[in-house]
């Protein structure tokens, strides 16, 4: 009975020892034996809520700031004109992009755009990336803004909904197209007949959809495309074909 008190005693003992050595991890919150300092804007969603200065955390949280930072260098090093970053939510886009931003040279043109107005507004902290210029878009809302100050787009409306407008003429006509107008604009099928349909339709209106004006002006004036050090698109599995041109 001694020997087994003593034992317990002993094994008290050490399991007080080894907590009095943990900290708690200032991201995840774990029971870690050491913390690496690492800057806060890293961990947007740490536990303290800080975001300045310098966080500890976990080897497990060190060990994905690692691989992060490894990730975004190769992105931002590499030599190749146009970049694919696949990355699930919360992985640290804006960061990568950020990175991509402060690599250019002072002065620089930078041009976001995302199709969903929310991402707008994550994104708009890069507007304050300092000496770079970067705007920030929703894509039709780039393409407005091309519209009237490029295109002079002044003799026809501007009208999101003119592709379903288009839509219903041709079910009142009752025109039976293999693929919708609106579908096979935006797959660029010029040759289609419901493609050539949509054209006299929208002359006929005197309006413009988001997208096809400007793309149809500046693919005869290639020489008046604006041009940009960075263009980044958000969310660039969702652009359709004529989006993507
Ligand atoms: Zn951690």
């Amino acid at each position: 009975m001694e020997r087994l008190t003593r034992s317990l005693r002993w094994n008290c003992c050490v399991i007080d020892y080894s907590l009095s050595n943990q900290m708690e991890c200032d991201n995840c919150g774990k029971d870690s034996a050491a913390l690496e300092q690492v800057p806060a804007s890293n961990f947007k969603r740490n536990r303290g809520g800080a975001a300045a200065g310098s966080i500890g955390v976990c080897d497990l949280c060190y060990g994905q700031f690692r691989l992060r930072e490894e990730a975004v260098a190769r992105v931002v090093d590499s030599g190749s004109p146009k970049k694919l970053i696949v990355a699930g939510p919360g992985t640290g886009k804006t960061h990568t992009f950020r990175k991509l931003v402060e690599s250019l040279r002072e002065g620089s043109k930078v041009v976001i755009f995302t199709l969903i107005n929310n991402l707008v507004d994550d994104l708009r902290e890069l507007e304050n990336v300092p000496e770079r210029e970067v705007s920030v878009f929703t894509f039709h809302g780039f393409c407005k803004n091309l519209l009237y100050q490029e295109v002079g787009a002044a003799e026809f409306s501007y009208s999101g909904s003119l592709p379903k407008l288009i839509e219903q003429d041709a079910e009142l006509l009752d025109l039976d197209f293999e693929i919708d107008p609106e579908r096979a604009f935006s797959e660029l099928r010029e040759g289609e007949e419901s493609v050539i349909f949509y054209m006299k339709r929208a002359e006929y209106y005197r309006a413009v959809g988001y997208v096809d004006r400007v793309f149809t002006f500046f693919r005869e004036r290639p020489q008046t495309i604006p041009q940009y050090a960075l263009v980044i698109a958000d969310e660039y599995q969702d652009f359709n074909r004529l989006e993507a041109c």
